[in-house]
């Protein structure tokens, strides 16, 4: 038996699995796709209050205390490649790209400053730019920067044509003879899946407009926005011009319960942003009479006109915001109405990939293509040693990403010899695992949420 556990995907419930495992004293592995760990929440972890209190009194795990956790051991820009054994001993290979620099980095950026490659920065959901060499966010885990060597004038390695930021390197932290991949092998006794979800493509939106001007926005692009520290520092603004907006509307083709939690959730920072109007446009089936009422609600408590529509149309003005066309199916009324952005909102999908770590986990997938679970606690997959946590079962929010991620990782220890568990870092877990705080009351995201939940016949 071994004292190890692998954690596939860095991201919130990975994180929090990572920790909740090495603080029982096991050697935790953490192996993430990306460059950097945090996944959809990274910003969070840099900032506890980056999100208010969206994660409702549970702890998104920290940079700090994960660094500061000598059990645990991230392995960045790396996949899993084969899982061989049984529980309390699998053999699992990872198989890592290089990242061309060294933990020598100090992040002086002399190498932005050179570098002439420029992309769009999938860390601020292309909403800004980075460079061919460049760090995701303002800080990271790790800390050092990384090249996208698809996109890099060095591609492939070892021809070097370009050279400007190894120049200006004062750490000598850049090297393009790497090996373009190491494998590591390690010993495990039980392995946890958290790779997550992504949300959908925003081509889908382009009927409604999406793609036509900077300022119509998906909710994940808002999300990015909305976070501290994001693009504009956590504040709603115009991308057109970084203005605030004076208004605001939501637009939901697709009521999915996730998606309505979103929509609750973005509301609610609005309206604490001090957004004059915020309104939500929802195109789908004509209302009743508690539809009716539970929209009238929630003009009342949040001060949130929601209309559902027929066809929509967003046209841009002269003024630098969007005349609104659409049905009123509540009044049966054709509707024209300005607003200085347009969110539409996105719902969530399987991460892509997730069939090929399936394959190579050994396990099955739901019919939803998400991890199939067949437990109580939602955790156990189809291969018995192999758990599974966070959005890759499903979507869900952050506090139920938490809750599950610490289940998995009781199940993943009770596979690991108790003689061998080394003790964690006490100081780091309590102040980083999941604290029970007193209940607080409904807060008035809760009531816009319930209220959204009731416009909707389910
Ligand atoms: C627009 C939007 C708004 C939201 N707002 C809220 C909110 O207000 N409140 C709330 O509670 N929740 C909110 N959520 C939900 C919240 O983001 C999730 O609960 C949380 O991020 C789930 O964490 P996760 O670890 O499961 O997934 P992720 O954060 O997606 O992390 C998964 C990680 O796994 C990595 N990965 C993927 N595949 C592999 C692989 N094959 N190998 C290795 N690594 C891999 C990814 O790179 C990523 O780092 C929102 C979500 C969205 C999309
Ligand atoms: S790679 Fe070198 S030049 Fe670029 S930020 Fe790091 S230390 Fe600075
Ligand atoms: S070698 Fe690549 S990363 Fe470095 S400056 Fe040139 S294009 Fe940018």
């Amino acid at each position: 038996m071994t004292d190890s556990i692998l954690i596939v995907g860095g991201g919130t419930a990975g994180l929090h699995a990572a920790l909740e495992c090495a603080n029982a004293g096991a050697k935790t592995i953490v192996v993430e796709r990306g460059p950097v760990v945090g996944g959809r929440l990274a910003a969070v972890m840099l900032k506890p209050d980056a999100i208010g209190d969206r994660s409702e009194g549970l702890r998104t795990p920290l940079f700090e205390a994960l660094e500061g956790n000598e059990n645990i051991e991230i392995i960045t820009l790396a996949e899993l490649e084969n899982i061989e054994g049984r529980p309390g001993n699998f053999i699992v290979s990872v198989n890592q790209r290089a990242r061309f620099v060294t933990d020598a980095c100090t992040r002086c950026k002399n190498c932005h400053t050179v570098c002439p490659v420029v992309a769009p920065n999938e860390a601020d959901m292309g909403l800004n730019y980075r460079k061919a060499i460049y760090t995701p966010m303002s800080d990271t885990l790790p800390h050092e920067w990384v090249i996208d060597i698809e996109g890099c004038l060095n591609m492939p390695p070892n021809y070097l044509p370009c050279q400007r930021c190894v120049e200006v390197c004062d750490d000598n932290a850049i090297f393009f003879n790497l090996p373009l991949n190491t494998i590591h092998e390690r010993h495990v006794g039980a392995v946890i899946l958290a790779p997550g979800f992504r949300t959908e493509e925003p081509d889908r939106f382009v009927g409604l407009g999406y793609g036509a001007h900077p300022d119509i926005v998906t909710s994940a692009e808002l999300q990015r926005l909305l976070e501290s520290p994001g693009p504009t520092g956590g504040f709603a603004s115009k991308p057109s011009d970084e203005e605030y907006p004076d208004s605001v509307l939501l637009v939901l083709d697709n009521p999915s319960q996730f998606a309505l939690y979103i929509v609750a959730s973005q509301t609610h920072q609005l309206i604490e942003q001090d957004v004059e109007k915020v309104s939500v446009l929802l195109l789908a089936a004509p209302v009743d009479d508690a539809q009716r009422t539970a929209a009238q609600a929630l003009a009342d408590t949040a001060g949130i006109d929601v209309r559902w529509g027929g066809m929509f149309k967003a046209d841009s003005t002269d003024e630098n915001n969007f005349e609104i066309s659409f049905e009123d199916l509540t009044q049966n009324l054709y509707v024209r109405e300005n607003y200085d952005l347009v969110v539409l909102c996105s719902d969530v999908e399987p991460p892509d990939g997730l069939p090929e770590l399936a394959k190579t986990a050994g396990i099955e997938l739901s019919d939803d293509g998400y991890i199939r679970v067949n437990d109580e606690a939602g955790i156990a997959t189809t291969r018995e040693g192999v758990f599974a946590t966070g959005c890759a079962t499903g979507a869900k929010n952050i506090k139920d990403s938490l809750t599950q991620a610490q289940s998995a990782a009781i199940a993943a220890i009770a596979q690991l010899d108790p003689r061998q568990l080394q003790s964690g870092d006490s100081e780091v877990a309590s102040d980083t695992t999941a604290e029970s705080k007193p209940q607080l009351p409904p807060d008035m995201r809760q009531q816009i949420e319930q209220l959204l939940y009731a416009l909707i016949d389910r």
